[in-house]
């Protein structure tokens, strides 16, 4: 194969990932959007084992590889719960973040496979991209590690916030800085393994002081450093397709992050200084009345039947519940009644974006009834029943209205101003930032402790009783 047919085979790979992020941006296209990804990276993968014809012995090592890591990739993919979505992903990142760091390992110590030079004598400019992607990768693979065991409970999701911590890791950026341009005057491999090693470390020292609650962003900000690390290699490598999909992995994530800080109103600056999160709030003595009307699936029922409009909010906790179903046929129960019925989905509800979309789509939810924050705000005014499934921290007035609240700024589903809130969970409990919810509390919410799951299916047959 030509280098020109190879470039612009990459370059056909590029465009279909393109269309896979853009497909990928709305439920009904999602799946073709995940069609046009297969099929670009199929293209990038066959176009690099053609372009350069490795001998049979590389050639097997490639396929043993890509069926190691296919196979298993494919066995965790099928038994991960939604819910583990968001660690399984650190897990991934981890991993290609340790890619970056390998292949610059193997670019140092054999130049003449990669054409950019010979030992000690390897091009100024490769020495900088390498640096670059094994910096970068190295910091990845242990951020992603941490993040992975506070996102899965292995570790505590509190910040730990080391004496200090600013100036030292402001510390070893600097001497980061100074090693990459000792690696590029002396090309020492010491060198390089100092930069592997500051790097680790700085990995582990930028995620520790970040709260769980902003854990999904670190994650989707490592997920962004791993693309901009493969694309430092695609440099090193000279390959097209890897500075292609780096970049768009490098600017999606970006994005992605940048869309999470807005719907929950912090800046991307003070998520990396140390947040909240992985705390349970305790209810504090401020004067309020903490007394909470308990119903039941029964009492739920009537006054669903009696509604003219119902709005579901589901949260974290349906997820939990996989309770998707069960609301399925609940609002084709109540549109039976005669009732109407919308979903409301706020931007971070869950543990990722799009995360309840998903598992509405799954339940075969029609994509009408699904509306995004702002389009359905002002409707709760008019409503009589907002059914709030699992979801907690996206509803709590304390965002609105209490100025001393970590939460104060953050967008919610106004659930407070429907005639009757119906609150679906299983104990009294905070949600994931920690923080008491003040509308169990209030006149017009009606608590339905329970699993979400249960407590709607048992809503749905006291509706045929
Ligand atoms: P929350 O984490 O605030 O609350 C979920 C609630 O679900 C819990 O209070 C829990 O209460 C309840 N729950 C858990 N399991 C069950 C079950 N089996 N049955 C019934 N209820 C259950 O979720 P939200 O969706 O309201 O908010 C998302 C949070 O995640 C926000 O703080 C957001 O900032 C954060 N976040 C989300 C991101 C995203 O992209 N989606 C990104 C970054 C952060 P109990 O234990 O009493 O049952």
């Amino acid at each position: 194969m030509t280098a020109n047919l190879a470039s612009f085979l990459y370059l056909v790979s590029g465009v279909l990932f393109i269309m896979a992020l853009r497909g990928l941006s709305h439920p009904t296209t999602s799946r073709q959007g995940n069609f046009y990804g297969m099929v670009g990276m199929g293209i990038a993968l066959a176009t690099t084992l053609l372009y350069a014809t490795p001998s049979f012995g590389g050639l097997l090592l490639i396929v043993g590889g890509i069926a190691v890591g296919g196979t298993f990739g494919a066995v965790v993919a099928k038994r991960i719960a939604m819910t583990a979505m968001p660690q399984l992903v650190a897990a991934f990142h981890s991993l290609v973040g340790l890619a970056a760091v390998m292949v610059a390992a193997a670019a140092l110590y054999s130049p003449e496979s990669f054409g950019i030079g010979e030992v000690g004598a390897i091009h100024a400019q490769a020495l900088v991209e390498m640096s670059l992607g094994v910096a970068i990768g190295a910091i990845t693979f242990t951020g992603s590690i941490i993040a992975f065991l506070k996102l899965d409970g292995r570790m505590s999701g509190k910040p730990i916030l080391l004496p200090l911590r600013h100036v030292v890791n402001a510390g070893l950026a600097i001497a980061l800085v100074v090693l990459v341009v000792m690696l590029v005057a002396g090309q020492s491999t010491t060198v390089f393994w100092l930069i592997v090693l500051l790097s680790l470390v700085l990995g582990v020292l930028i995620i520790i002081p970040i709260g769980g609650a902003d854990m999904p962003v670190v994650v989707s900000m490592l997920n962004s450093y791993s693309g901009w690390a493969a694309a430092g290699i695609g440099f090193t490598l000279g390959n097209l397709a890897l500075i292609i999909t780096g970049a768009l992995v490098g600017s999606s994530g970006a994005i992605l992050s940048y869309i999470m800080c807005k719907g929950m109103n912090r800046s991307f600056i003070s998520v990396i200084l140390g947040g909240f999160g992985g705390e349970t709030a305790v209810a504090v003595d401020d004067g309020l009345d903490r007394t909470v009307k308990q119903g039941s699936a029964d009492d739920a029922a009537y006054l669903m039947q009696n509604a003219q409009k119902v709005i579901i909010v589901p949260g974290y906790g349906m997820a939990v519940a996989q309770a998707q179903h069960a609301l399925r046929e609940l609002s084709d129960k109540l549109k039976a009644h005669g009732v109407e019925v919308k979903y409301a989905i706020h931007p971070v509800a869950g543990r990722m974006p799009g995360h309840m979309n998903v598992l509405l789509a799954e339940a075969q939810v029609p994509y009408d009834e699904v509306f995004e924050l702002e389009d359905i705000n002002s409707e709760f005014s008019q409503a009589d029943i907002a059914y709030v499934i699992g979801a907690n921290d996206v509803t709590n007035p304390a965002a609105r209205d209490d100025k001393t609240s970590p939460i104060y700024g953050m967008p919610i589903l106004d659930v407070d101003k429907a005639r009757t809130c119906l609150f679906v969970k299983r104990s009294l409990g905070s949600g994931y930032a920690g923080i008491d919810n003040t509308l169990f509390y209030k006149d017009g919410t009606m608590m339905l402790l329970g699993d979400a799951k249960k407590m709607t299916e048992d809503i749905v047959k006291a509706m045929e009783d």
